[in-house]
């Protein structure tokens, strides 16, 4: 069974100068799984953040058709952006709170908050964190609403090295656990072949689907950086053509 549904036949903005339109969507038609994890690749401007907009109902002005979940207006949708958007005059457990239902139970907070590593920095404020600790808490956030679908627009970019790596992996951790479906989108080809089950290479805008390409290491393999190089110069060998979208 799909967990989204999408099939959008075209999405505009008003041009800059005023006069026609900006065509940044045209015929997108994609089906991701429920607990599926797939990677969105394609260059700046390509209409990946707009297409996060739309699946997460932000953004309504476009023509076409989107379904999410099984059951659709209801379905809880976890977003996180770029910037971790933490309240400042808000601690790191009250900044997770925040977006919990009232009838939703506290010991999930503390069980993400173990998981990423955060218990003993949940009374911080924002301004004291490292930028790595503050996506790990905008991650909390997501999951703590227990979403069933995820949606991550370039969650990790300006991150060192090392930093990445070990908030990728508390975050598959947190996947394993809990399975959601996950749409994230990134620029980093090796970041994509560690995280997903299905890479979705998407054309300069207006945005279209250019490949589809499953991810066949085995999960247990994916720590290992040569292992995940292969398989990445593998691609570049067989599809040529997704060179121009990195
Ligand atoms: P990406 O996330 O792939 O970098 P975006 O979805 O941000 O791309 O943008 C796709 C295209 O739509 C770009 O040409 C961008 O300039 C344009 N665009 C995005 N948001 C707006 C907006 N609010 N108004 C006008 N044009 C926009
Ligand atoms: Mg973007």
């Amino acid at each position: 069974m799909s967990a989204i549904d999408i099939n959008i036949h075209s999405k505009t903005y008003p041009a800059i100068d005023q006069v026609g339109v900006h065509l940044a969507i045209k015929n997108l038609q994609l089906s991701i799984k429920s607990g599926e994890f797939v990677c969105l690749v394609g260059p700046s401007g390509s209409g990946k953040t707009t297409l996060l907009n739309i699946i997460a109902k932000l953004d309504k002005d476009y023509e076409g058709e989107i379904t999410v979940g099984r059951y659709n207006a209801q379905s809880k949708i976890g977003c996180i952006f770029q910037n971790p958007r933490l309240l400042p005059w808000r601690t790191v457990r009250e900044n997770i709170e925040l977006v919990l239902d009232t009838s939703q139970s506290l010991a999930i907070v503390d069980e993400l908050l173990e998981v990423m590593q955060l218990t003993d920095s949940q009374q911080v404020y924002p301004e004291r964190l490292s930028l790595g600790m503050s996506r790990r808490v905008s991650i909390i956030r997501a999951f703590a609403i227990e979403p069933e679908v995820l949606l991550m627009d370039e969650p990790f970019v300006s991150l060192d090295a090392p930093t990445a790596r070990q908030v990728r992996e508390l975050l598959l951790k947190l996947w394993h656990d809990r399975p959601h479906t996950v749409l994230f989108v990134t620029h980093d080809l090796r970041e994509a072949i560690t995280l997903a089950d299905r890479l979705i290479f998407l054309s300069a805008r207006p945005m279209s689907v250019v490949s589809e390409i499953v991810v066949t290491i085995p999960r247990a393999e994916r720590h290992n950086e040569s292992v995940v190089e292969v398989f990445r110069q593998r691609l570049l060998n067989d599809y040529p053509e997704i060179k121009q979208l990195l």
